[in-house]
């Protein structure tokens, strides 16, 4: 299997309906940026910036920062890199905050909420990004944007850094992209403006689902209840397509599930066209997309709803075991 998914490294993923989907891997260390070669990423879809706070015992410094992130374009070698700024809460405590006493960290004081009421280290982390793309496009996401006022202030926050770069004198990149994750219900009802104002938008899947059914993705117990083929939950994604597609706005989709076969094929068939993952799912991923007629999924979907059912899993499971014989 390895070398058949190796094979198809330098392939497109083109379903046999000739839609092409976009492959991009999810990263968060150094190390993790061979895998982009060696898995046929066409870029990194989301880079987490988390682990470089985390594995210190001091705030990092701008300088180490800007050199890290530099040094992950330079990998890159040219294919977008989409940095999300800190995401950071209650539940993942840096060595040197003051721990906040949440009850529920996953929906307290977590991602662009800190980073807006406290502007040091967001200011820092996006001087850093600047510097590091310099003369080279730069891609960056805030994360959990619940409104879309807090998705204008962190945009005007960027764009106040930048203007500071550029009056110092450094090179600016040579073109920045804004993004938002959409990762709470809430922001799928934005008003237009919102859709209109992103550059570009990713689904975090892991934080959408957990808050869509207020089930922790944390808890086992809870969690396994749920499932992202249930059409509830797939309205809601298909809702954001749409809200997306009428703003002219690219959309992908990064959580766990984007890397799952029979979650990334409907996400695909539902109009997702750019998903990022984990690296060893590209192949597998790739392998069965190029096998798949997404209009036709598309056809069985539509079918399964209209015969009311709950969960697309077994009507999906069902036409795809017909499909790979
Ligand atoms: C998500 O919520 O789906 C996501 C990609 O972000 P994280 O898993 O880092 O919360
Ligand atoms: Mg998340």
């Amino acid at each position: 299997a390895l070398k058949r998914y190796a094979d198809l490294r330098e392939l497109p993923a083109t379903a046999r309906c000739g839609t092409r989907i976009n492959l991009m891997m999810n990263a968060g260390l150094m190390a993790d940026l061979p895998s982009l070669v060696g898995s046929g990423a066409e870029g990194v879809g989301l880079f987490r910036t988390e682990l470089q706070f985390l594995i210190r015992s001091h705030v990092p410094r701008r300088g180490e920062l800007a050199s890290i992130y530099a040094r992950v374009l330079d990998s890159a070698n040219g294919l977008p890199v989409i940095f999300r700024t800190l995401d950071i809460g209650s539940d993942k405590v840096l060595p040197y905050m003051k721990p906040q006493d949440e009850p529920n960290p996953a929906m307290g004081w977590r991602a662009i909420r800190v980073g807006l009421d406290k502007r040091g280290v967001l200011r820092m982390q996006l001087q850093a990004f600047i510097r590091a793309a310099a003369g080279r496009p730069l891609h960056v996401m805030f994360p959990f944007i619940a409104e879309m006022s807090e998705f204008e202030e962190a945009r005007r926050a960027l764009l106040l850094e930048m203007a500071r770069e550029q009056r110092l004198g450094h090179e600016m990149p040579s073109d920045i992209r804004v993004g938002a994750m959409l990762e709470t219900p809430s922001l799928a009802f934005a008003p237009r403006k919102f859709f209109e104002m992103c550059d570009f938008i990713s689904i975090g899947g892991n934080d959408l689902k957990q808050f869509f059914f207020a089930a922790d993705r944390e808890n086992e117990r809870v969690r396994r209840r749920y499932d992202t083929l249930d059409t509830s939950f797939l309205s809601l994604i298909e809702q954001i397509v749409n809200r997306c597609a009428e703003a002219d706005t690219p959309l992908s989709f990064c959580g766990e599930d984007a890397g799952r076969p029979i979650e990334a094929l409907t996400l695909a068939a539902l109009g997702l066209r750019r998903l990022s993952m984990r690296p060893a799912s590209i192949g597998p991923v790739k392998h069965l997309i190029r096998r798949t007629d997404l209009g036709q999924l598309r056809q069985v979907i539509d079918e399964a709803r209209s015969a009311g059912a709950t969960n697309l899993r077994p009507a999906v499971a069902e036409w795809l075991a017909t499909q790979q014989e």
